[in-house]
């Protein structure tokens, strides 16, 4: 017997009855994004690799851990995209999209691969929605954002929400304040625990997410970036704050929100749900990359947004809805399919959701797969031309001019 196959390691199939639940939020994004001007962007599953490492960061774990990079036959090195805002700001700037009214509002959804270790709520190919604001620097962009996620969030039913926010400044503070927390950490480090006192150089900052009482201790009067953003940045961040405040947003400000992409400048957020399991709490989050389209050879275009992960929507919300029931499901006896597809195609053709056997079923085994799949209501055609209806729930049955059929059947 030959090998059987398995779906690879960190994915997974989405089988028919995992749909309803997914197209759920599709539609609500769908929804809400047209009602907010947004435009849908669909940008290639690969891209050049240089895109990720100069967009994203090369010292980033997503850059020197996570990515799927593969030469292709013409010797170029590519990579699964990882995420979703360089892509985007290349397709900005390629389109020249910096030439049409600012800012442009785009929404996607789609999959993105990360080598990650797998896990609940963490996959290697996994999929997200998201959204970004590019050509403007103002506040209310952010607060847009950060508005929508939440209420695609809080229209989705997801329970014991919490926003996260902070600002990050600007690359220079952000570099003055590593150096200072760098000779902080060095000043404590007989208190620091041993994983921590390894990275100070490297990763200073995963020192504030470390969950050892004596790291704590000492990170509990750490100088936090927040602190230490210049004028400009502190009052842009005011501002979000401000706004946040007047939409009657509840958030926490946390200092030690360190988003792991290069990019973000000024504001960052995360939205998490308290129902979830620590380590992949965080539903969706994201923040301003104002230097981004110039890191990429493009025009200077200040930009924002966030990207939120569905399968991590999905366990949060943990209530599948049911399929949609079959509004008929059309019997027919031997040597009479044909007169069933004919009207299945009728009743198809006018919106309802009509189903024949199409495994050559006896009569009453096609009575038996209509209950199996729910159908409300069975037609079964005679062998004379003529048809009955049965109700599914209430088993009565009565005769249907079937020259009427759409109109008796409509649910
Ligand atoms: P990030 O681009 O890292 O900010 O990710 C945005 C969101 O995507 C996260 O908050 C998660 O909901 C989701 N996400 C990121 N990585 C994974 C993964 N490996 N598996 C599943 N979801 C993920």
């Amino acid at each position: 017997m030959s090998a059987r196959f398995q779906a690879p390691r960190g994915t997974f199939d989405i089988l028919p009855g995992e749909q309803a639940e997914r197209r759920r939020v599709h539609l609500a994004c769908v929804d809400l994004f047209t009602r907010a001007g947004y435009g849908r962007i669909e940008t290639p599953i690969f891209e050049d690799t240089e895109l990720f490492s100069r967009g994203v960061g090369e010292s980033t774990d997503v850059v020197q851990k996570e990515m799927f990079t593969f030469t292709d036959q013409g010797d170029r090195s590519l990579t699964l995209r990882p995420e979703g805002t360089a892509a985007i700001v290349r397709a900005y700037v390629e389109h020249g999209m910096h030439k049409l009214p600012q800012p442009v509002k785009l929404w996607h959804w789609g999959p993105y691969f990360r080598h990650e270790r797998p896990q609940a709520g963490r996959f290697r190919e996994f999929n997200q929605i998201g959204a970004e604001v590019i050509g403007t620097d103002s506040p209310l962009a952010d607060v847009e954002l950060i508005l929508l996620l939440g209420d695609l969030l809080g229209e989705l039913g997801v329970p014991g929400l919490r926003l996260r926010l902070s600002s990050l400044g600007s690359p220079d503070s952000r570099a003055a304040h590593r150096e200072e927390l760098i000779a902080y950490l060095r000043a404590n480090e007989g208190e620091l625990a041993p994983d921590v006192r390894e990275r100070i150089d490297e990763n200073p900052l995963r020192a504030f997410d470390s969950k050892d009482e004596g790291t704590r201790a000492v990170m509990a009067d750490a100088p936090q970036l927040v602190d230490r953003i210049d004028d400009a940045d502190a009052e842009h961040f005011a501002e979000v704050r401000h706004l946040l405040d007047q939409a009657g947003v509840a958030y926490e400000l946390d200092g030690t929100l360190v988003r792991g992409l290069d990019y973000y400048t000024r504001t960052v957020f995360e939205f998490e749900s308290e129902g979830l399991d620590a380590q992949a709490a965080t539903l969706g989050g994201g923040g301003r990359y104002d230097g981004l389209a110039e890191a990429l050879g493009g025009p200077a275009a200040a930009g924002c947004g966030w990207a939120a992960g569905i399968e991590r929507i999905l366990l949060a919300l943990n209530a599948p809805p049911p399929e949609p029931a079959a509004d008929v499901f059309v019997a027919a006896p031997d040597g009479q399919s044909e007169r069933a597809f004919v009207l299945v195609r009728e009743l198809r053709g006018a919106g309802l959701h009509a189903e024949l056997d199409l495994a050559g079923r006896s009569l009453k085994g096609q009575m038996k797969q209509a209950d199996r799949i729910g159908a409300r209501r069975t037609v079964i055609l005679d062998e004379d031309g003529g048809a009955e209806v049965r109700d599914m729930s209430s088993g009565e049955q009565e005769a249907l001019d079937l020259s009427r059929a759409v109109e008796a059947l409509k649910p």
